[in-house]
């Protein structure tokens, strides 16, 4: 057998705050059971497959492998009122897999919260990288900001605490088109359409940009007229489809990502 990964066992941290505030909307059978497939968020992690299901610890179980700091950014962000909002730690971990893929060097994140996937991306990026971390509250930041520094990555987090729109158009406008490799949009859903219009203009060919929340707990099954919301992240889902511009995969991980790679 060849040398082992350090494994960072996440049961006890994922069984900590229970609550799931999703509903069920499917079931899957696995061996002859039924199983809830609960969209929905438990306190410190995300998923499709609900804490609910034995499906959800297995994974985590065989295929987390979480730094000790980012692992502690997830704790302490768990017990934050909108810790909800954090993004899934096995979809951070596929999006760090792909920016090391790649080679990334430059990266954006639109919405950074807490800054759990700034963290984990900074983490992977060579020492020259760089995150470009768009945010509009300050307060939030606060909370991850030091464990940036406690990894010692804080160097290559460029934040912006500003609307996203004004600092993709500030990167447009310096000459920054087509230089990042790979970029995170997770703010806003009812700008989500812009997002993507001005990252696919900022990556290379080839460049990657990971979609968050596009299934958006299942409402987009029947968008409301008046949900402007789900209305965008529908009319995403259906442009992207037929966009020939890029290829994409959409895959049920966390909220739902569309992963679209830029020909
Ligand atoms: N990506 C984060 C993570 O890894 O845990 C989660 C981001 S959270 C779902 C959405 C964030 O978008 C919030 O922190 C919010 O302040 C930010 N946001 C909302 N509107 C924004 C805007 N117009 N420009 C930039 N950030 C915005
Ligand atoms: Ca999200």
């Amino acid at each position: 057998p060849g040398p082992e990964m350090p494994l960072f066992s996440v049961s006890k941290e994922v069984a900590v705050g229970t609550a799931m505030l999703g509903v069920a909307f499917a079931t899957g059978m696995l061996a002859g059971k039924k199983y809830p497939l609960v969209f929905g968020t438990p306190k410190s992690s995300k998923s499709i497959i609900g804490k609910s299901n034995p499906l959800w610890q297995y994974i985590l179980d065989h295929s987390l492998r979480e730094h000790p700091i980012l692992k502690k950014l997830r704790l302490l962000t768990a017990d934050h009122p909108w810790s909800k909002m954090m993004v899934s730690c096995d979809q951070a971990q596929l999006m760090a897999n792909l920016v090391k893929l790649i080679k990334a060097k430059k990266v954006i994140e639109i919405g950074v919260f807490t800054g759990y996937n700034t963290l984990n991306m900074a983490l992977v990026l060579p020492d020259n990288g760089r995150v470009i971390a768009c945010d509009i509250n300050e307060d939030y930041v606060k909370i991850g900001k030091p464990l940036w520094k406690e990894a010692g990555v804080e160097h290559k987090i460029d934040l912006r605490i500003k609307p996203a729109i004004q600092t993709l158009d500030e990167l447009l406008a310096s000459g920054e088109a087509e230089t990042f490799d790979f970029a995170f949009i997770d703010a806003d859903k009812e700008s989500c359409n812009e997002y993507y219009e001005k990252c696919l203009r900022l990556i290379k060919k080839g460049g990657i940009i990971a979609i968050d929340n596009v299934l958006w707990s299942g409402r987009v099954l029947k968008p409301r007229k008046d949900d402007l919301a789900t209305q965008s992240i529908h009319h995403l889902n259906e442009k992207l489809h037929r966009d020939a511009r890029v290829n994409i995969s959409m895959l049920p991980m966390g909220d739902g990502v569309t992963l679209v790679f830029k020909l």
